[in-house]
């Protein structure tokens, strides 16, 4: 556990703060200390095949901006799509193929809604609060009609997302957040864009919103420092971080090395691709 003593007079620490650290903690307490505390890391697992699907579309939208603007051709993105394609997951190899047609079918279609130039594309946008340094890495980045920033997401699984999750997503409003103080620059705008049916769901955030957003990932914080410290007391540390059994266990990276996610049947690696 890497919580160090705290020196009276010292201003507390502030907490390493990721959307994906904070989700852990909010989702599972155990998991969050699997994932990030526990040392050597237990045993993660399986490579699920929709991460791999994700990571490798993700990767080519990030790439397609590396080629220089004159050479950006639907013809790149075959090739772009094969360079960055993570092969973990799949049942076999006739369905990683037909997943890899759907992939570059989604790319090809997605291209003509593609900025030529972003603001940022995986771009890190870090804001500390009193309770928390934060950092991010917003798939992109665009200057809206108005001037202001938009804050764009990818998502290639099968939900479609709606306004509402636009609105609701806790790691869209941070990275608002961020980004405004990061450019200086009003950012208001948050959408997600679903590769696999082309939609976008947006949101415009109220400054009200997003600072509730902060507060609750302020709240989160303060929790996982307090799981931290108790454990520096001398509280078990299964104790401290407790699991939250459910149907995401199903899903969970270490389930296998879980108690209580053991007693939940693990998913196949891809299942989340049907
Ligand atoms: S298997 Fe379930 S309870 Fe265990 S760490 Fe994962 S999400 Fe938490």
């Amino acid at each position: 556990m890497p919580e160090q003593p705290q020196l009276p007079g010292m201003p507390d620490r502030l907490v390493v703060a990721t959307p994906s650290r904070l989700g852990a903690f909010a989702d599972c307490p155990r998991r969050y200390r699997y994932a990030y505390l526990d040392r050597p890391t237990p045993p993660k697992g399986p490579p699920w095949g929709h991460n791999s699907l994700g990571a490798s579309v993700h990767t080519a939208l990030r790439n397609w901006y590396e080629v220089p603007p004159a050479q950006r051709d639907p013809r790149v993105v075959p090739t772009l799509l094969k360079a960055t394609w993570v092969r973990e997951g799949y049942r076999d190899l006739p369905q990683e193929r037909e997943v890899w047609r759907r992939a570059l079918g989604w790319l090809e279609s997605y291209l003509p809604a593609l900025p030529a130039e972003p603001l940022g594309v995986e771009r890190v946008v870090a804001a500390r609060t009193s309770v928390m340094a934060f950092h991010g890495r917003a798939d992109r980045i665009d200057a809206g009609p108005d001037g202001e920033l938009v804050i764009v997401d990818y998502k290639t699984g099968r939900a479609v997302p709606d306004q509402d999750d636009a609105r609701a997503s806790p790691a869209l409003s941070l990275y608002a957040f961020a980004a405004g103080l990061v450019f200086r620059r009003a950012c208001r705008r948050v959408e997600l864009h679903h590769l696999p049916t082309g939609t976008v769901a947006a949101a415009e955030l109220t400054e009200a919103a997003i600072a509730r957003q902060v507060q609750r990932a302020e709240a989160t914080a303060t929790d996982i420092r307090a799981a931290e410290r108790a454990v520096a007391a001398g509280t078990d540390p299964d104790q401290a971080f407790p699991t939250a059994p459910g149907p995401r266990c199903g899903w969970c990276d270490f389930r296998r090395s879980c108690p209580a996610g053991r007693a939940v049947p693990g998913k196949e690696p891809w299942a989340g691709l049907r």
